[in-house]
């Protein structure tokens, strides 16, 4: 699995000059993010962390990835239009944890209610980790699906120039023109652009709801361009703006500032620090309102932790997707092992088993955005601590994959160039559209690989941890 460019890792002359062409190309090509100082201001900004070198991917595993994408769109559309499905599963998990919980409650109220919503739009991303077997060869094993603020389309559409300039300077033209093109930002747009036409009110505009410290704005830009390119209006708003200045009239249509949402995309709104109380009130009304919401609670709640271990239960994806086995055995393929701690004897039994031997699994919470999960000793600990108590049924276990590390440089502002041994973890895009029973789109939309030290076991690219990669296929 190794890269072609073994021999210039050590050329550190050569990695210095390289570096210092990288750190430029980015900054020119546009692999932006705000600073941590100024989160707010566009005065200030810096490259976003990234890799000297592409990382090498075995092109099988690619494929595979890429092939099982719209099995996943279908999937996760599934799953969250299956009542019966998301309350039967999340059940024991809402019990014990007040996230999802009110995630949970908010779901019923609107269902209760009755959708206005008719145009479902679904952006997600598939991450995946190449697991090495016991005879060294890699599988495709999935790390989790991201259903809501999947990020990163935008800036890894524009590290393949990067490293291609890299690879050049290298001295590896012809590996250079091997980099596949890969733009998501361009297909999530599309799929935007899409819901916003079905919608139907040419006056109306695409409303991203934007956190309140907005370091990542360059990777929203990229989608949010890729929309006024097509004449479609894009706002940005925070949860406390909708408090204040949203409403709905008598049809549920929603109005920010006098102005009519055909779209809301989310790129907050997926942790607990999101909400308070206002916010919650603020995403009620917007999950009550008519406008196509990317994605809407549903599609949230299909993207936990526990909904994943429950898929890997045998029978239930034949039973989400009927008449669709190949897309089963597909999607199953990608699965690790999963297991649920749910109160009872099997529950009993899986605690143990990882109290006894903690470096195979991890332990998850219902939670995002990396850094929450749970590994070794303290793992173990934790597990200890709750293996008695129902809060245990908060956490799934996983088999933890383990990839075959590489070398490369991880390029960081204000940090020194050193080597590391790193491991990658590949994203694909999906982007789905149905208008009421009817799939009007169900596509891949590109890639994003990112890299990291072996040494941190969890994390990604906004968590500080992991960085930007470019895939080179092996
Ligand atoms: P989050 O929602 O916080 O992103 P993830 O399930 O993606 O949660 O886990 C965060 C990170 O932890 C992943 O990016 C990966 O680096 C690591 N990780 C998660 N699950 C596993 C696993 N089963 N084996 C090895 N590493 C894992
Ligand atoms: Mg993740």
């Amino acid at each position: 699995m190794a890269a072609p460019w073994e021999d210039v890792l050590r050329n550190e002359a050569a990695v210095q000059e390289a570096a210092r062409v990288a750190v430029d190309a980015a900054l020119l090509a546009g692999v932006l993010m705000r600073t941590e100082g100024e989160p707010n201001a566009s005065d200030v900004v810096n490259y976003a962390p990234f890799t000297l070198l592409p990382s090498a991917v075995p092109s099988a595993l690619f494929e595979q990835a890429y092939a099982v994408q719209q099995d996943f769109n279908l999937l996760v559309d599934a799953i969250s239009q299956n009542k019966e499905f998301l309350e039967h599963t999340l059940a024991s998990t809402i019990k014990v944890d007040d996230f999802t919980a009110r995630l949970f409650r908010i779901y019923m109220q609107v269902l209760e209610e009755g959708l206005a919503q008719s145009v479902f739009l679904g952006i997600n991303r598939s991450d995946y980790m190449f697991d090495r077997g016991v005879d060294g060869t890699p599988a495709l094993k999935q790390i989790e699906i991201n259903t809501i603020a999947a990020s990163f389309g935008g800036l890894t559409s524009r590290t393949v120039a990067v490293h291609g300039q890299v690879l050049k300077v290298l001295g590896k033209s012809k590996e250079a023109s091997r980099l596949l093109p890969n733009n998501p930002s361009k297909g999530l747009a599309l799929g935007i652009a899409k819901a916003w036409e079905l919608y139907g009110s040419p006056s109306a505009v695409v409303m991203f709801l934007v956190e309140e410290v907005q370091r990542n704005i360059f990777d929203q830009r990229c989608v949010e361009n890729e929309l006024w390119n097509r004449n479609i209006r894009v706002i940005r708003r925070r949860f406390r703006d909708v408090f204040e200045k949203g409403s709905l009239d008598d049809a549920r249509r929603l109005y920010m500032d006098g102005q009519e949402v055909a779209v809301v995309y989310y790129r907050e709104g997926y942790v607990p620090k999101n909400y308070d109380q206002q916010n919650w009130e603020a995403r009620l009304l917007l999950e009550r309102s008519r406008a196509v919401k990317c994605p809407d609670i549903a599609t949230q709640l299909a993207g936990t932790k526990k909904v994943q271990q429950e898929l890997s239960q045998p029978g239930t994806l034949e039973k989400l997707l009927p008449g669709r086995a190949e897309a089963v055995a597909r999607i199953r393929a990608t699965f690790a092992g999963l297991y649920s701690l749910d109160v009872g004897e099997e529950g009993d039994k899986i605690a143990a088993m990882a109290i006894a031997d903690p470096d195979r699994f991890v332990l998850k919470p219902q939670r995002e955005g990396g850094g929450n999960n749970l590994y070794g000793e303290e793992l173990r600990q934790v597990l200890e601590k709750i293996r008695d108590s129902p809060e245990r049924t908060s956490y799934i276990l996983m088999d933890k994959i383990k990839p075959q590390p590489a070398m490369n440089y991880l390029l960081r502002a204000h940090s020194p160039l050193q080597v590391s041994e790193c491991i990658s973890e590949l994203g694909i895009f999906g982007v789905y559209i149905r208008q009421g029973e009817e799939m009007v789109m169900n596509k891949a939309a590109g890639h994003l690989l990112r890299t990291k030290a072996i040494e941190h076991a969890d994390g990604g690219v906004a968590a500080g941890v992991a960085v930007l990669d470019t895939p080179y296929l092996v």
